[in-house]
């Protein structure tokens, strides 16, 4: 069974000085291993500076354009993000839905780009909070599925499930919510597609994630801000049957 650590900086550290010493001790803290592929999300001012450099840590980034080159100020296109030798792209995380207004439609039209030039996306789908109250967090989950992968092949993707009241708030997904909603997605795009768990995740109930709930990985934010607490979290993972 091969299993994925990645970590999303995010906007994160906010000079090239600190960014480098993050990704140095990140690549320090992990090894090339058949077992546990790394890989981390840096804000795209550093991508040109990591991509590449280090066979322990691949490398993506946080977002891409839904078009390869034009008019499209302040955005960065897979075609660009892929020339920088980058191999992973977020799509749809909750913070650009939320923030910046991302649809399914986005999502989709994302995807199938960064397909087209050989990049993996990575399809972060999830409930809010209302919505799990609510009952609605696997209908939820599967429009964002659905909407979001339309017409993709999905044995060239990744999904990440990222309740949104799970992320940045220490408050992880319970293991029964995480491995019924593991089925869910696994029942919609079969079993060639590795599916990450992201929200709140740390060294103490990571593996748990992988070992008892059937995900092939992890999303992790704040926790891989700090290089010693991701290495950790690649010893567990390791460390599982
Ligand atoms: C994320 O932003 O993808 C995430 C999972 O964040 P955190 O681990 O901080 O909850």
């Amino acid at each position: 069974m091969k299993y994925y650590l990645f970590g999303n900086w995010k906007c994160n550290p906010t000079n090239a000085q600190e960014a480098k010493k993050l990704f140095s001790d990140t690549a320090k803290g992990v090894k090339r291993s058949e077992k546990v592929e790394t890989a981390v999300f840096p804000p795209f001012c550093y991508l040109a500076e990591f991509a590449g450099k280090k066979k322990e840590v691949a490398i993506g980034a946080q977002n891409c354009c839904f078009k390869e080159s034009g008019a499209f100020t302040g955005e960065v296109s897979p075609k660009q993000i892929a020339d920088l030798e980058c191999k992973y792209v977020l799509i749809g995380h909750s913070e650009r839905r939320k923030l910046f207004f991302e649809t399914d439609g986005f999502v989709n039209e994302k995807t199938k780009l960064a397909l087209s030039f050989d990049l993996i996306p990575v399809v972060c789908v999830g409930e809010t909070d209302e919505d799990r109250t609510a009952g609605r967090a696997v209908e939820v989950v599967k429009n964002q599925l659905a909407a979001g992968l339309k017409d993709v092949d999905v044995k060239k993707v990744f999904a990440a499930y990222e309740p949104v009241w799970a992320i940045g708030t220490g408050k992880a997904c319970g293991i029964a919510e995480a491995r019924e909603m593991a089925r869910v997605i696994r029942e919609v795009l079969g079993p060639d597609t590795p599916i990450l768990y992201g929200g709140s995740a740390n060294a103490k109930n990571g593996a748990v994630y992988l070992k008892e709930a059937g995900y092939n990985g992890l999303l992790v934010g704040g926790a891989s801000l700090k290089a010693d607490e991701f290495a950790k979290m690649f010893q567990e993972i390791e460390g599982l049957e």
